[in-house]
């Protein structure tokens, strides 16, 4: 599903050099390279605050910790995607109300936020899956209507581009109160190990959740508060400055190859390829077909026999994971995303992708699909 090794194999002299002035430094924890890195991410992003932490599932606690939420609270997620979202409503004894996704873009329903609005809504998390940005002007609103905070998932589109309907471009991620994003080696901006990052333009909320990932910690041995220890190393770093230099370039190619699959299936008549809302760019973090009466498993059979990954994400709803059955929720509630979950594949999707890749991996699929 991804090449890291040689996307690494071009950046190798960099990369390896940057790696030993961090050993030869010893300055693992907290070493001047992590400043850099979060200066430069702030810039790329035009955002006021970047605070680096140890992966994309911190990056939301630690946001959800920042806002004072209480048992009970009730946080606005979509049921479409990666669990993490739900298991930090979860862990820290929220309220997940799930809602269902737009058919098209897979991103969370405005009409069914509208509709899952109550009195203890707190915060809504829209995740912007696959690498697209959800509609963050209509979620802004509603939540300026209702006084409730935003949470971007922004893990699978750093670097989406949002316009707004005034014309003004802001990235995906820094659009919300908070935006968290995973540094995990296969996500758009990838490490070589576990590494998350959080954002906001919030001066006090950037404050208090420097001092939260850091053991509630603002005055050393100081705690005011409960915290967690969530950091990104400083190897790591070293790897995402190198790589954030070259985050344009791997969307280009992403988007490349997302062309080439795209006119490869164009108007057949059983594959639907992705379409992209009109306020947004899309970074294709994973490039998702929607196949009908398809034999899933024997499609997964066919495309691995020719040696070709193909995933699905995501074959289970949150709301009908077994350790998130709630008795407000049952099977036909949400019912794009069942379909989702039963009717899409995902197939390969990274920087080094080549024609001779593509033309394999699409032929094989059309291939299939002639055949059953
Ligand atoms: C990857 C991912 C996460 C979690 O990131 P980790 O760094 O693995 O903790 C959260 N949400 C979404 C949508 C993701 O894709």
């Amino acid at each position: 599903m991804v090449d890291l090794k040689s996307q690494y194999q071009k950046i190798k002299p960099e990369v390896d050099k940057a790696i030993e002035e961090v050993i030869n430094s010893a300055a693992f924890i907290n070493g001047p390279i992590v400043k850099e890195f979060q200066a430069n991410l702030e810039k790329y992003l035009d955002v006021k605050h970047v605070i680096p932490c140890g992966n994309g599932t911190d990056a939301l606690q630690v946001s959800l910790m920042a806002l004072d939420l209480q048992p009970g609270d009730e946080v606005i997620t979509t049921t479409f995607t990666f669990i993490a979202t739900a298991e930090v409503i979860a862990l820290l004894q929220l309220t997940p109300v799930l809602v269902d996704v737009d058919p098209d873009t897979f991103n969370i329903s405005i009409e069914e936020i509208k509709n899952a609005i109550t009195s203890k809504t707190k915060a809504i998390i829209p995740v912007h899956l696959f690498g697209q940005t959800a509609d963050m002007e209509a979620i802004m609103q509603i939540a300026e209507e209702n006084n409730i905070f935003v949470v971007e998932d922004n893990c699978q589109a750093i670097g989406s581009d949002f316009t707004f309907s005034n014309g003004k471009k802001q990235k995906s991620g820094t659009i919300g109160h908070i935006g968290c994003t995973s540094f995990f080696p296969s996500k758009n901006l990838g490490c070589f190990g576990d590494g998350g990052a959080i954002f906001t333009n919030d001066d006090s909320l950037a404050q208090k959740m420097r001092g939260i990932v850091n053991h509630g910690m603002f005055v050393r041995y100081y705690h005011d508060m409960v915290g967690v220890n969530s950091r990104l190393d400083s190897i790591q770093a070293a790897v995402l400055n190198i790589k954030l230099k070259n985050l344009d370039s791997y969307i280009e190619a992403r988007q490349s190859a997302a062309k080439y699959y795209n006119s490869a299936f164009a108007n057949h008549p059983r594959i639907k390829t992705p379409i992209i809302a009109k306020n947004t760019t899309h970074v294709f973090h994973q490039y998702t077909l929607v196949i009908e009466d398809m034999n899933r498993e024997e499609l997964i059979k066919f495309m691995n026999d020719r040696g070709i990954p193909v995933m699905i994400y995501y074959p289970v709803p949150l709301h009908q994971q077994k350790a998130y059955i709630d008795p407000r929720y049952k099977d036909g509630d949400f019912p794009v995303s069942e379909f989702l979950s039963k009717n899409v594949i995902s197939l390969p999707m990274h920087t080094e992708l080549d024609d001779e890749q593509l033309k394999h991996i699409t032929s094989s699929l059309l291939e299939f699909l002639n055949q059953n």
